[in-house]
């Protein structure tokens, strides 16, 4: 049997839609707590670093709990630094990831400590070695190999095929690697692979791994030593269907590659410890019926969760309470002017005006891809622990969109 309203933890939604009002994110502390320590338990004896992938939730309080159970953090801008940093992050558990470092990000990443730096072209190193340089300073560095195989999945996140912007090619990665341990400020210290997102079969994670681990063979006959694999992230999640490899399978099978190597592993993993931790509360705006199609016209949009409208990727969506409302066919859309702006299509639900509903598996590449298109101010976030309702970031004001905006003298 269904509970008649739905909860994060102890908590019913619906409490938290009206005291919180909406659009409103919800995470729980549980589920955020129990994915980082079931990926973690497949790791046991073995010498690895979980570093959480920033992007998919750059939230302080979900970094600063991350961090308490001893993660590390991938982070690709020096915007993520400065969070991981405020959130109590430890920077030797940073590796630095992203294909267009500034200066600046180079030196803030060097001066805090990180642990490694990803390599995404030739001259990203060359201008690594010259800011090391100049701060008297080593960096520690992995070439991002693009190992050219297909993460079967959507093209805007597939990562690791050659026509992609991301890592070194292959082929030029060994005459790299030897040019690298020439320079006086690197120290090679790792190798990176990170090959897409919502990845569903463990296959493309073992081809990728086959092809660096004959790399790290081949850097070792000419005596450059790797200290560390870094596997990368894109472990998928189930949004509707979709079957991905369990952790411990995944982690099992990535371990058994490694076996007998005396290396350290790295994972950054970001969708898979936080897409089913959270969800998008909405309010149902307006039923507006229609010749070929019902609308449930929602105050969330496309500004709050982008991923519909940017991958036309599926959110389960419910009511979270029942309703005596009679069972209709709905368009979910939000108020922002783009036919673009859907959350949903072809969902049956039985809701009134008025109703809230839940956008489900809303945690990952949601509140961390919102805007503030049409001027609309952007979502508020709340953690549950328990019983316990834990703003943790507030609901922006109108008034803040516009307060760098200067008019004309
Ligand atoms: C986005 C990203 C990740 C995380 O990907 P998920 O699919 O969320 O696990 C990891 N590493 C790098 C370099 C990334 O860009």
């Amino acid at each position: 049997m269904q509970h008649d309203l739905l909860h994060a933890e102890n908590v019913a939604l619906r409490d938290i839609a009206r005291q919180h009002e909406t659009p409103t994110y919800v995470y729980s502390r549980a589920a955020l707590t129990q994915a980082f320590e079931r990926f973690q338990a497949g790791l046991i004896g073995q010498n690895h670093l979980i570093c959480f992938a920033v992007k998919a939730n750059p939230s302080l309080a979900i970094l600063n709990l991350f961090a308490r159970l001893g993660a590390g953090f991938d982070i690709v801008s020096g915007g993520e630094l400065a969070r991981v940093l405020a959130a109590g992050g430890d920077p030797k558990k940073v590796v630095f990831s992203g294909v267009g470092k500034s200066h600046a990000e180079i030196q803030a990443a060097l001066e805090a400590g990180i642990f490694c730096f990803n390599v995404e072209s030739a001259n990203e190193l060359d201008r690594i070695q010259e800011v090391a340089a100049r701060l008297g300073k080593t960096a520690p560095v992995s070439l991002r190999v693009n190992p050219n195989v297909d993460a079967k999945t959507h093209p805007y996140i597939s990562t690791g095929l050659k026509n992609n912007k991301f890592g070194v090619a292959f082929e030029d990665a060994l005459r790299l690697y030897e040019k690298a341990a020439q320079l006086p400020n690197i120290d090679v210290h790792g190798v990176d692979c990170h090959i897409g997102s919502q990845i569903t079969e463990l296959s493309p994670f073992l081809d990728a791994l086959d092809k660096v681990l004959g790399l790290v063979d081949a850097l070792a006959a000419k005596g450059i030593h790797i200290q560390h694999i870094d596997v990368g992230g894109g472990v998928g999640i189930t949004y509707n269907d979709e079957t991905p490899p369990d952790f411990a399978a995944y982690t099992a099978a990535i371990l058994q590659k490694l076996a007998g190597r005396d290396v350290k592993v790295l994972f950054e993993p970001g969708r898979a410890l936080v897409g089913n931790a959270g969800v998008l509360l909405t309010k149902v705006e307006y039923l507006k019926p229609g010749e070929s199609k019902n609308f449930a016209i929602v105050d969330a949009a496309m500004n709050d969760l982008m991923r519909p409208a940017l991958y036309d990727a599926y959110h389960n969506i419910t009511a979270i309470a029942p309703s005596t409302a009679q069972a209709q066919v709905y368009e979910i859309v939000g108020p922002v002017c783009e036919s673009g702006d859907f959350l949903g299509h072809d969902r049956s639900l039985a809701i009134a005006e008025g109703d809230y509903l839940a956008i489900h598996s809303a945690g990952a590449y949601g509140m961390s891809m919102a805007s503030n298109y049409n001027t609309r101010a952007r979502a508020a976030e709340v953690l549950v622990d328990g019983a316990e309702v834990h703003v943790i970031r507030a609901r922006e004001q109108i008034a803040d969109l516009f307060k760098l905006e200067r008019t004309l003298p």
